[in-house]
């Protein structure tokens, strides 16, 4: 894990994943609120190409018995890694949309996984992959899979790219987990705080004045 200086922190504003599209003079104080990056683009990117890979293997049309596939991202988390993964499974497939809030605002900890709507169409005898940025406590996943089961799915399998390093996550069933964390709170790569950090390419933890503070970036 790398923990950045300050000089380091504003040497992130040169790597390519983190080039700020609008030039080298605007940069955003979302990155100055950057405490250490735990996962670099360029490792989730890696990642992101294997999951692909097996996903595509498992769901090949022999094992599909006439099926056909649905992805269902749990928004808002998981819609960059939804949309890096699925150009990287080359197979018909339709999309379905759950949203579901546990980080309310200004949360670090859970509050209890919230269904908050589905915009699923028709999942009767199709396999559903539900894919979420980070697993933790298990909630989620916990309220998302029973309802896609009860809307008629032939399959439901489980998609994440983080896994929390505690037991509670551990013990909680998934079929593809892209990397196991330390139990800390994380941004980037569409994880949020406070719906901010959603757009950093790295996943990265926040410096405390960043949480305490619970200042704004833009
Ligand atoms: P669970 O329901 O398993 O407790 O947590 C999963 C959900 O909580 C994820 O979909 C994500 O929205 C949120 N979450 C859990 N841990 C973190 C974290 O470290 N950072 C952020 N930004 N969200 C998290
Ligand atoms: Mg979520």
């Amino acid at each position: 894990m790398e923990r950045l200086s300050r000089s380091a922190t504003a040497s992130l504003r040169m790597r390519p994943g983190a080039v700020n599209p609008h030039g080298r003079g605007i940069f955003p104080a979302m990155y100055a609120d950057i405490d250490r990056i735990l996962i670099s683009h360029e490792r989730i990117a890696e990642k992101v190409r294997q999951l692909a890979g097996q996903i595509t293997a498992d769901h090949a049309p022999d094992k599909l018995n006439g099926g056909e596939v649905m992805i269902v991202p749990i928004m808002t988390g998981a819609m960059i890694f939804c949309a890096d993964l699925i150009r990287n499974i080359p197979i018909a497939m339709q999309i379905g949309l759950m949203t579901v809030s546990s980080y309310p605002g200004q949360s670090v900890r859970s509050q209890g996984a919230q269904l908050l709507g589905k915009k699923l169409g028709n999942v009767r005898g199709r396999h559903v992959l539900v894919l979420d940025d980070i697993l933790d406590s298990g909630g989620t996943l916990g309220a998302v899979v029973p309802a896609v089961r009860a809307a008629g799915a032939a399959a439901v399998k489980t998609c994440v790219l983080l896994r929390k390093n505690r037991p509670v996550a551990m013990q909680t069933p998934v079929d593809y987990v892209g990397f196991d964390i330390p139990d800390e709170f994380v941004v980037g790569y569409g994880l949020d705080y406070n719906d901010y950090y959603r757009n950093l390419p790295d996943i990265v933890t926040l410096r405390p004045q960043a949480i305490a503070g619970q200042k704004k970036s833009t």
